[in-house]
């Protein structure tokens, strides 16, 4: 039971600590029930959110807390927030300030925020939402459940935000929330500062996990009978090794090492990474996706725009000319690969000549699928400082546009497939028809198909019949 005779926190009198108590203080302030306290946790955002939930997860299941699937069955409830685009974080926190009903018939109730809106606003976030108790920034998770033991224990409000560039410790704990397919995080932070993003502010530098911790949390894995790894950085492919180089292959890049070193793990069957950075893709990539024989033919490369003078302004670091011949390697190098991008419209300036250059390349290079999105300044993104002068509609217009063409190029790129016999991968029954089994092909296309929801987590091969610019639909071969 929570102490619901203390006041729920003022955020006029809020107390900034750093967190120093653990769960026993946690125990202390709820009477030391034997119950175990429970936690509601809410992802936003990209993979490596996830992947932090399952991280903060598994230290709160090991500190004896438990995990529940309702905001009304827990004693504390934990937002993961995104910061990356201004829509994500304005339902963010309207999800946050929804909560108001629930503190007001439950005062004893702790509301915390982790993740990169939480690294970014820090105590500033306890203005914007008032109901929230704490701040965890994206460094400080790892300190997430003495955090929280602390709020029990001193009915205070703490921010916690200081450690954006430290490592998370080493061995993470083991709660997964999959059984056959995981992410697995090879390093955080970016050292690019590309100037739209604030992922270099909220996520630190760059830094890399040591290959022995990454090849026994993968070797764990496999043990476990996950079949499916996905390797997540913001910034996958300058992954630096910092162990484990052998002089055999002390010429090949550091990823690529890495990516040798886990195929040779039994019992993993995919291997999958994202996201790549042009100026850190090269041939000598594409070649280890060609005879790495677990390493899946899919690759993310953000393009952004395709032309020279916004690049230039998003310091990308490369050119239209390099992002084409980068393309044509890898299609020549992977010809039934797939390639998928990343397009943002509106930046600042961006005019019609700019926006067709990126059109241009979209057509030229044929991507599978695409994230489009519309330019919106996230402070303290260098860009902030240009004036956000492409109009409201101008960007809605582009966007638009891509969307459209992008889906033509897609349902093109899928129909070559029609006919072909390819391995999925089942996630199970899901999608629109709850009837049919959903699966990935190793290129990352979304197959459908009729099945036995037994299949789940099994290779499977499914004959492609039709599609759609989204989907292959097929039947099991
Ligand atoms: S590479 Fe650029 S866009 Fe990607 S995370 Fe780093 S700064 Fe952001």
């Amino acid at each position: 039971m929570l102490n619901k005779k203390k006041a729920p926190p003022d955020p006029k009198q809020s107390k900034i600590l750093s967190p120093k108590n653990g769960l026993d203080n946690f125990r202390l302030g709820f009477g030391m029930s034997p119950k175990c306290p429970a936690v509601y946790l809410k992802t936003f955002g990209c993979q490596m959110n996830i992947r932090d939930s399952e991280f903060v997860t598994g230290l709160l299941l090991d500190d004896g807390f438990r995990m529940v699937d309702s905001p009304e069955a827990a004693d504390v409830i934990i937002f993961n927030s995104c910061s990356v685009r201004k829509h994500a974080e304005e339902r963010l926190f309207g999800n946050i300030c929804d909560l108001a009903g629930l503190k007001k018939k439950r005062p004893g109730l702790i509301i915390g925020l982790m993740g990169c809106t939480a690294q970014n606003y820090k105590d500033e976030a306890l203005t914007k939402a008032p109901m929230l108790d704490f701040v965890c920034g994206t460094g400080n998770e790892k300190d997430l459940p003495q955090l929280v033991g602390d709020i029990l224990k001193d009915r205070c409000r703490i921010v916690a935000a200081d450690k954006v560039n430290e490592k998370k410790p080493e061995p993470m704990p083991e709660y997964r929330e999959g059984t056959f397919k995981a992410y697995v995080a090879i390093g955080e932070g970016c050292d690019n500062f590309c100037s739209y993003c604030i992922v270099p502010y909220v996520r630190g530098r760059e830094r890399s996990r040591r290959a022995e911790d990454i090849i026994k949390e993968v070797k764990d894995l496999a043990v476990r009978g996950f079949k499916e790894i996905t390797l997540l950085g913001q910034n996958v492919n300058s992954y630096k090794l910092t162990a484990n180089r052998s002089p055999l292959t002390a010429k090949t890049s550091d990823f690529v090492r890495l990516l040798e070193q886990i195929n040779s793990i039994k019992g993993i069957e995919r291997i999958r990474f994202m996201t790549s950075h042009p100026k850190d893709a090269s041939v000598e990539l594409f070649k280890a996706m060609r005879d790495l024989d677990k390493v899946c033919e899919h690759l993310h490369l953000p393009l952004q725009s395709g032309s020279d003078r916004i690049l230039n302004k998003m310091s990308r670091g490369y050119t239209q000319k390099k992002y084409l011949e980068l393309a044509g390697d890898y299609k020549k190098t992977l010809p039934e690969g797939s390639l998928t991008t990343d397009i943002l419209v509106g930046f600042p300036s961006e005019t019609e000549k700019d926006f067709k250059a990126t059109v241009m390349v979209m057509e030229k290079v044929g991507f599978d699928s695409a994230f489009t999105f519309k330019y919106s300044p996230r402070p303290p993104a260098r860009s902030c400082a240009l004036k956000d002068d492409v109009k409201s509609e101008v960007k809605e217009k582009r966007l638009k546009t891509i969307i459209d063409i992008q889906c033509k190029i897609s349902e093109v790129r899928n129909r070559a497939l029609v006919g072909k016999t390819l391995e999925v991968l089942v996630d199970g029954h899901g999608g629109r028809d709850p009837h049919k089994l959903t699966g990935r092909t190793r290129t990352n296309k979304t197959a459908i198909f009729s099945g036995d929801g037994k299949l789940t987590g099994r290779s499977v091969n499914v004959k492609i019949g039709s599609v759609t610019p989204y989907a292959l639909l097929g039947r099991m071969a």
